[in-house]
């Protein structure tokens, strides 16, 4: 059975599908927010529907069109930003988990493409699965991805300065847009900050949720111009297709292994 994309499908694929044993479902959570001069504002919802739809064609998953609008709080001090509050994200994931699940789908994997979206995804997925014991994952999709994007690169990874690579309208989310359609991207507008202030910022152990123009004036991080500082390689689609590949493949044997597990402790759990 192949993936299913549910919205290009009538009520007849669905069906059948689910009547063959369809029982996974991807959720692509993207934003509408800036992302510097040279990336669009729909970045983090196009990452998560190529990721979604590389991960769901490897599960033979149902995917479902992505939630375009986050919580982008930290950027609206900029013009076209929209933002839905962290209570109306956390709702509005809750009830797409329930609407699928009484469809006959009881695997969710939430792929979560934008920061502020993590946490309040993560709450729905407890809620939804302490309510109906289905099993439902938060993927944020890049988390862990240093040694595969070495792969990827074919560089040392001394070379790699991941949070420059890996920031918010830097060189990852530019290659991977571009994976899409490179006009997307405009590379004459590009400018480059640097992440220090952010990553003080991000520290797990005394995390500020800052306004973005506190942290760079160009509203983004790293350069989507440039990998790193030590690494002159192009970024282009060709990098974005090879990094959304090397995503869905590691996700989908991360849920495989996590399903197979919670399987094995479902049935040796004493009756
Ligand atoms: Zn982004």
């Amino acid at each position: 059975m192949p993936m299913v994309e549910l919205g290009d499908a009538t009520r007849r694929h669905v069906r059948e599908a689910v009547a063959a044993g369809l029982k996974i479902a991807v959720v692509p959570l993207g934003a509408t927010e800036q992302h510097g001069e040279a990336l669009p504002f729909r970045t983090d919802t196009l990452i998560a529907e190529e990721v979604a739809a590389d991960l769901a064609g490897r599960l033979d998953a149902l995917l479902v069109p992505a939630v375009s609008y986050g919580v982008s709080l930290e950027h609206m001090s900029i013009p076209g930003t929209v933002t839905l509050s962290a209570t109306t994200f956390t709702s509005v994931v809750r009830e797409i988990c329930e609407s699928l699940i009484s469809g006959g789908i009881n695997q969710i994997i939430l792929l979560v493409a934008h920061f502020g979206n993590a946490a309040p995804a993560q709450i729905a997925a407890e809620e939804v699965v302490s309510n109906t014991g289905a099993i439902v994952c938060v993927s944020s999709y890049f988390a862990g991805m240093e040694e595969a994007t070495l792969e990827v690169l074919g560089v040392d990874s001394h070379l790699l300065d991941w949070t420059y690579f890996n920031s918010h309208g830097g060189a990852a989310e530019a290659a991977m847009v571009m994976a899409r359609d490179t006009g997307l991207v405009r590379v004459d507008w590009a400018q480059s900050a640097s992440p220090e202030l952010s990553n003080l910022f991000y520290d797990e152990a005394m995390k500020y949720p800052h306004a973005v123009e506190e942290a760079t004036p160009t509203g983004q991080w790293g350069d989507p111009r440039r990998i790193s500082p030590a690494i002159d390689l192009a970024v282009d689609g060709e990098l974005g297709r090879r990094l959304i590949e090397a995503c869905g493949q590691r996700l989908a044997a991360k849920f495989r292994l996590l399903v197979e597990e919670i399987g094995r402790s479902h049935s040796e759990a004493p009756e």
